[in-house]
Parts: structure tokens; sequence; C-alpha cells
């Protein structure tokens, strides 16, 4: 009699009917990742990349009252003639900064600078290459001008009590200039939220330790590290845990006390080192994901005490993966963002790419520009979910979604920048 093996579920198929789509996925994670609701006063400059607490309104017009968009010469332009040229007596000169006080009466003008105030009595700055000085100083200007030609309108970029920033917005360079601009010297801030996370694994040594046979240096604090540094949070690295039950338990509760989130990798599989599935049915309530994406299949998701749990798999891209589609979301809702839309780009393919339906792929991709202007991707080379120089090579994950069955050369496909500080992050 011939034995025969009959295979289960595994992450190799493309797809497994009890895995959920990364869509179903996000908005489970929004459900448990509520705004942390708490909020910290900031000086303008400390604010920058921080996320608003609540809506700022302005307390002023900008500019505060009309001025000169030009140098030039400023007029009552009711007083030019209906056709031909007209006859100006320059009474003074306006600079930025020190104003002409008198006022400007028909027939006269006044000689001003980009940012000067608007001399009460005109209406206009007529740029100084469309106007003649004769010899005798007259100003000669023809009849073609209109009124507003040159002048920055009081309240033209921002108007008193309007909103010029909503609250769960990401502090911009523009928006700590356009707060400048308003005299706000000091802004209220969403508390970043504090992120523990430490990596599992009986084979990993960390850099400075001798490599054992079977050992690997671990990669995963590092990339994780990076990407967290990005964000706005605290950040608590705990460091390298074997594959021991109680010091995992040990470490999953320490980071409980310290922080909103805790992020681990690996362990979350399969495996039978892969512990954290037990230890978290014991201490908190979890949820064990199979989502329907490569790489990055296994997430645990949860909460232990008052603290989200993203336990995310152990190959370096997958984490990397993971951490862009669920954990930036996961952050950016704990700190009060809105959700954001993960921002794509179409480019032509310059590669072929296999697939099956089934699963949401993220491929590592490097994407230029071609002699029109239009974006084109090619892969980094091999894909596998621990190459992570497939990672550093890219500048680009290339998103193939689940009902795609494969590229040829010359497709259209979606890329999504990295850029862990934006929207999508
Ligand atoms: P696991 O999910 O724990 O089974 O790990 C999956 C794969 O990722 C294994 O090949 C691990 O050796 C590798 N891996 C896990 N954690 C790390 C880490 N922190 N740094 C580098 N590789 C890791
Ligand atoms: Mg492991």
């Amino acid at each position: 009699m011939t034995r025969k093996i009959s295979p289960q579920p595994s992450c190799a198929d493309p797809f497994d009917p009890d895995s959920i789509s990364l869509a179903t996925a996000l908005v489970g994670i929004r459900q448990l990742a509520e705004p942390l609701g708490s909020s910290e006063r900031l000086g303008l400059r400390d604010s920058l990349e921080r996320i608003s607490f609540r809506p700022i309104q302005s307390p002023m017009n900008v500019p505060a009252s009309a001025n000169s968009a030009m140098d030039g010469y400023a007029i009552a332009v009711d007083s030019l003639p209906a056709s031909g040229v007209g006859e100006f007596s320059q009474i003074g000169t306006a600079y930025a900064g020190q104003p002409f006080t008198r006022v400007c009466g028909r027939g006269e003008t006044v000689r001003i600078m980009t940012g000067a105030l608007l001399p009460e009595g005109c209406d206009a700055v007529i740029m100084q290459e469309q106007v003649e000085v004769d010899e005798q100083g007259r100003v000669l200007i023809d009849s073609s001008h209109r009124s507003g030609e040159n002048v920055r309108q009081a309240g033209e970029d921002v108007k008193n009590g309007e909103t010029v920033l909503e609250a769960g917005v990401r502090i911009s360079p523009a928006d700590i200039g356009v707060l400048a601009s308003l005299g706000i010297a000091e802004i209220d801030v969403a508390k970043r939220p504090r992120v523990a996370f430490f990596s599992t694994g009986d084979e990993l040594v960390g850099i400075g330790e001798t490599l054992a046979a079977g050992k690997i240096y671990d990669s995963n604090r590092y990339s994780l590290y990076g990407m967290l540094s990005r964000l706005p949070v605290e950040i608590i690295d705990l460091g390298v845990i074997p594959d021991q039950p109680e010091k995992i338990r040990a470490a999953i509760l320490d980071a409980a006390e310290q922080a909103d989130l805790i992020l681990t990798t690996g362990g979350v599989s399969v495996g039978e080192a892969d512990y954290i599935k037990s230890i978290l049915k014991e201490i908190g309530e979890t949820e064990f994901w199979k989502i329907a994406i490569k790489p990055g299949r296994p997430l645990t998701l949860g909460q232990v005490g008052k603290s989200i749990f993203m336990g995310l798999p152990g190959n370096p891209v997958a984490v990397m993966v993971t951490f862009s589609q669920f954990v930036v979301p996961a952050i950016q809702a704990l700190c009060g963002m809105k959700p954001q839309q993960p921002m794509l780009f179409s480019a032509r393919a310059m590669d072929k790419m296999r697939k099956r339906p089934g699963r949401h792929e993220f491929q590592r991709g490097i994407a230029s520009r071609d002699e029109k202007g239009q974006w084109q991707v090619s892969k980094t080379g091999k894909q596998g979910s621990g190459i992570l120089t497939s990672m550093s090579r890219a500048n680009c994950f290339i998103v193939l979604d689940d009902q795609n069955a494969g590229v040829e050369i010359g497709d259209s496909v979606d890329i999504q920048f990295f850029d862990w500080s934006q929207g999508e992050l």
C-alpha cells in the first residue's frame, strides 16, 4: 500500500479560504485602534511632523491690509483718462514696513515697493516697467489698467476666523509657516503613542555578538526602529527575546505596562516554536489573522491590558510590508489622524511578473520616469520575503491586487512609493 500525504493549507497556496482581505483587515485594525485623546502644547518648531489635536482658526486677516505685489506706482484707477495717457505727480514713496501716511489724491501717485501698504486713495499698482517718467519728473501711465491690479488684498491668503489647520493633520513645514504668519507661537498636538517592540527567535543575536552556526543577526529591530523613527511615536526597544514561553510572556506583560502599542516580530506562524499565539490566548484578547497578502500572511492582533498588540511575521520583508500596510494605519488612528488612502501611481511594467489570483502582492520595485515622462517600474530581482536587500534597493512597492493573474511587460501596474512619513506613510 502506498502512503499518501494530504497537504494542508499553507502560505505557499495562492488562496486560502480562511484568509481575510487587506481591506477587511484594515477595517478591523481601525476598530481596535482608537485615538488616545491626549494632547500636549508645543512651540511651533517642535510641532513639526506631529498631529494637530484641534482645529486652529486664524485670529487675523493675512495680509492684514492691502499691499503692493510689485515695485511700481500706486494710483486711483478712476483718475486715468478713458483713453490715451494720464499724467501723475509723485508725492512720496511707500516702502515695505514704512508706509506712506498721507492720502494720495486724483492725479497723484506714490512710488511703491513690493510689500508696502497701499496708500489711502489708491486701488492699483502699476508696474514700473509699464510707466514712463518724463524730464519734468511727471509719471505717465496709459489707460489700460484696472482696479486691484498688482494689489494683495487684505485677507487674500487667510481670513480672520478661517480654519487654517484641521484636527488630525500631520504638521508640515508649510503649516508651521502659515501659523507663524498668524503670530501663533504654540499649538496643541496629539501625545505621541508609546510603541514597544521586541524580536523573538532563538536564532537571533545582536550586532557585536559572535555569529555561531545557525544564528543570524537580528535585523527586524533595526528596520522597525527606522520606520518608527519617521512617525510621531515614542520608541521603546525591548531587545531580543528567545523562543521561551515564560520569557515572551514576561516581555509582553512588561511592554503592556509601558506602551500603547506592542509590536513583536517572529513566532506567529505554525512553527513549533511559535508561542506568541498561545501566550496571548492566556493573557489578552486576540485574533489571529491570515491575511490574503504576500508577503506577510500571518498577523496576530489583539489587546493586552490597555495596549494594542500586533504580532508581525518574522521574515524581514514581511515585517516591512505589514508595518507599512497595518502598523502605520494603527499608529495614525492612535494619533487621531483620519484614515488615509494609499497613494498609488500607475506605471508601465518593465518586467514580467508571475502571480496567481487570490492574494494582494507587494513586490519591490524601482520606479523611474521614461523619456516621455511616464512612470515605469522594474523589479529589484529576487522577491523572497527573506531578501531584505529587495527593500533597500527598491523605491516603491509594486502593488498587485488579489484579482491580478500575472503581469506582462508593458502592462500598467500600481506602484506605492516608499514614504513612511506620508499618508499611507
Ligand atoms: P518566524 O516567523 O519566527 O518563524 O521567522 C520566520 C523567518 O524570519 C525565519 O527565517 C527567521 O529566522 C527570520 N527572522 C525572524 N526574526 C528575525 C529578525 N529579528 N531578524 C532577521 N530575521 C528574522
Ligand atoms: Mg521564530
